[in-house]
């Protein structure tokens, strides 16, 4: 039987986007949960990968660099994890800074037409450094007691069918597995079988967009949906993606904890080995 030292979290957040904790606090928590390493997926931005490997070395963890990216797949929002590509890429680089400017022009159109209503301004959010999202809206709704947490601000306020939604920048989902590829990475579908997604892709589409060069797949997430659960598992199976497993973490964001779901350490040992930055 395996046990957690050989497991691996592959999907973190930290205040480096929309999560609540620092990145050595993640490594920490990572070192509790008795995990062998972890990977942090901040969106749309790897500014927290040098902090995060100076944290593993100090708990003797093993890091895997990644970011998440939002996309779509025709109508099907679809969130990108990317491993292990070179951060330097400059078509990457460049196309990251242009999605994190995006997100910061959205969150400040939401933030303006919430302000008719809510005493909310553009000055709560500009000591966010990292990238911003709506979930920073959120917090920002509790803090004056609109809310109670992140999870009711996006099932009233905040969700997409509210009047102050305004949607975000995103990619086409193949053109976002080409872009972590080119960049040396590697390309797995985050979360398919969240209850989130509402829709969930068929295997015609994975068919697709392992065509495009996907190359993994986040089967296990602690928001799984267990009807989409096994549509998706199905749809994938054959397709020889590699399987994840991760706990999506949010810090104070989300009920999430680390470690929930994970990775073996031999399919890490796999995406190492088809990466050009593995650590
Ligand atoms: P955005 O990228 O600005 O559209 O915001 C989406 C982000 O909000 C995702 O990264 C999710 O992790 C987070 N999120 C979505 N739904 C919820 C929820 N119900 N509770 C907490 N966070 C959520
Ligand atoms: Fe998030
Ligand atoms: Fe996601
Ligand atoms: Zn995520």
């Amino acid at each position: 039987m395996q046990t957690l030292a050989e497991h691996y979290d592959l999907h973190t957040h930290s205040v480096h986007s929309d999560g609540t904790t620092t990145v050595q606090e993640i490594a920490y928590g990572i070192h509790q949960a008795g995990l062998k390493g972890f990977a942090l997926t901040d969106h749309d931005t790897c500014a927290g990968w040098g902090e995060a490997r100076q944290a593993a070395a100090v708990y003797g963890l093993d890091f895997l660099p990644g970011v998440e990216l939002t996309t779509k797949h025709g109508d099907i929002p679809v969130h990108l994890l990317g491993y292990g590509f070179n951060p330097e890429n400059s078509e990457l680089a460049a196309k990251l800074a242009g999605l994190r400017k995006a997100r910061k022009n959205r969150i400040q159109k939401m933030v303006a037409k919430l302000a008719q209503d809510y005493p909310l301004s553009a000055t709560n959010f500009t000591e966010i450094k990292g990238a911003i999202g709506r979930p920073h809206i959120a917090d920002a709704l509790i803090k004056l007691g609109v809310v109670k947490d992140r999870e009711e601000a996006f099932n009233t306020l905040l969700s997409s069918r509210s009047k102050y939604y305004v949607p975000n920048e995103y990619l086409t989902t193949a053109s976002a597995i080409k872009l972590v590829q080119r960049a040396g990475g590697v390309a797995v579908l985050a979360h398919p079988a969240a209850s989130r997604n509402r829709k969930i892709l068929d295997r015609q589409q994975l068919y697709t967009l392992t065509a495009a060069g996907l190359q993994g797949i986040e089967l296990h997430h602690p928001e799984n949906n267990l009807a989409y659960f096994a549509a998706i598992s199905k749809a994938a199976s054959g397709l020889e993606l590699l399987v994840t497993g991760s706990s999506d973490y949010h810090g104070a964001g989300k009920p999430n904890f680390l470690g929930q779901c994970t990775t073996t350490a031999a399919t890490v040992q796999k995406i190492r080995e088809l990466a050009v930055m593995p650590r």
